[in-house]
């Protein structure tokens, strides 16, 4: 329920923020109508907070009428400014979120805010979509928290998805919790597993350092949200020539809505570099490698291997790499094809980072190392020796 006090001034500076149209000046007093999606949009807006919304608690509501799968469409820039391309996190979500809605027999529909449509929805669809709800807008031209929340609220509202999962990116870090505390709702952040129990989303993730794994439910509310990490979930062949419906979804945006301006952007690492998450080799190592300098051979096997070295915390802490190559919970999870570890135990924080590759070979003098029950190829042997022969075997290649 939405209501305006009597604090309020008549300034309507709530009017054009509001998407849907559902505010009126009245007697020089706003007065909402069954417009109104409870998006939160004017309550940011309004000078002498005169507007309040409640919410119903969530355990005394009917749910029935919640039905779909949700996936957050997340766009980025390529080297051509006007057209985006989406990031592969949301075709993991998609190929994750095919087998939920398939098990809840429900639809599959991915959320696409953009300024412009580039036929987004053959991909989309190749991967799995039924429907793309789809809002293009100018002020949609770039992501900003207020306007993208406030869109995604105000369809959440109006079309009742039972689940939404977002990629745990740094826009999909900042967009689900918006969204999360302004429709009232529970957010698992950094799910490495989902599932259907009881016809709820099952969301696992690592608790208490890593050291367990704790399933969560939100029998409670809805939509149920999770945010995934890149490279956790494992993209699905795409189905190329099956697309997905588009459904358009009209939205007024008012710039005034957008309450951060963006100056200036920087590009903070090395534009040419692969990064480690996109890389299709992953050379790392950990402790096990004990100094700096026996490290870098990883860098030269790498090299000839033409990957990217990883690297374990225990080798960061030591300073053998930089923090931006450690694998793992409190750094990069990556999917290589091949993923090559030397001198690494396999703590459980590191394992959750890597253990979607494709093929693990692990080198370490312990034969009861956990790194060797998710490898498929394990040496029990010194990765001293067996590091600068493989370099020697590769060169004469
Ligand atoms: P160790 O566990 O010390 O293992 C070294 C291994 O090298 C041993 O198995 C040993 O047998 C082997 N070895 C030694 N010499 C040789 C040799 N000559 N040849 C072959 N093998 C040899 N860790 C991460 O990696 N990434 C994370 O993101 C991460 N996040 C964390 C978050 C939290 C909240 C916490 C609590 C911990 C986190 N950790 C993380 C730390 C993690 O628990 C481990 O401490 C760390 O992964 C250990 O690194 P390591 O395997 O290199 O070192
Ligand atoms: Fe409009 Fe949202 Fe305010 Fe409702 S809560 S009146 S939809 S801005
Ligand atoms: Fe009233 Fe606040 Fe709207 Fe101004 S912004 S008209 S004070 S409710």
């Amino acid at each position: 329920m939405i209501e305006v006090s009597k604090k309020c001034i008549g300034c309507a500076k709530c009017v054009p923020v509001c998407p849907f149209a559902a505010i009126n000046m009245i007697d020089k007093k706003a007065v909402m109508n069954e417009a109104c999606t409870l998006c939160g949009a004017c309550v940011q807006v309004c000078p002498v907070q005169a507007i309040t919304i409640t919410r119903e608690e969530a355990s005394a509501k009917d749910f029935s009428g919640y039905k779909g799968v949700w996936v957050y469409v997340e766009l980025t820039e390529t080297g051509d400014k006007a057209q985006k391309k989406i990031k592969p996190v949301t075709f993991e979500l998609l190929s994750a979120g095919r087998r939920l809605a398939d098990e809840l027999g429900e639809d599959l529909c991915a959320v696409l805010l953009t300024d412009k449509n580039h036929n987004y929805e053959k991909d989309l669809g190749a991967y799995g979509a039924d429907k793309v709800y789809m809002v293009e807008h100018d002020e949609l031209f770039e992501y900003n928290t207020d306007v993208f929340s406030t869109v995604i609220v105000g369809l959440v509202n109006r079309h009742k998805p039972s689940s939404m999962l977002y990629g745990a990116t740094i826009q999909g870090r900042d967009l689900a919790p918006r969204v999360a505390s302004t429709l009232y709702v529970g957010l698992t952040a950094d799910c490495t597993a989902l599932a259907i129990k009881d016809g709820l989303l099952l969301q696992s993730r690592p608790a208490f350092g890593g050291n367990i794994m704790a399933d969560i439910l939100a029998p409670n509310s809805r939509p149920q949200m999770s945010t995934v990490r890149p490279n956790v979930m494992k993209m699905a062949e795409p189905v190329l020539g099956r697309t997905a419906l588009v459904v358009r979804e009209p939205a007024k945006l008012d710039k005034s809505l957008r309450r951060v301006k963006v100056l200036e952007r920087k590009i903070a690492h090395d534009a040419g570099a692969v990064k480690i998450e996109n890389a299709n080799i992953v050379v790392s190592g950990g402790r096990g490698m004990k100094t700096k300098e026996k490290f870098k051979q990883l860098e030269e096997l790498s090299k000839l291997l033409g990957g990217v070295v990883g690297a374990s915390r225990a080798a960061v802490d030591l300073g053998f790499k930089e923090k931006t190559h450690q694998v793992g919970q409190s750094g990069t999870t990556v999917s290589p094809k091949l993923y090559l570890s030397f001198g690494i135990s396999g703590a459980v924080q590191h394992i959750v980072g890597m253990k979607a590759s494709d093929v693990i070979i692990a080198v370490n003098k312990d034969p009861n190392a956990p790194i060797f029950n998710v490898a498929k190829y394990g040496i029990v042997g010194d990765a001293h020796e067996i590091v600068p022969k493989l370099i020697e075997a590769l060169k004469k290649k």
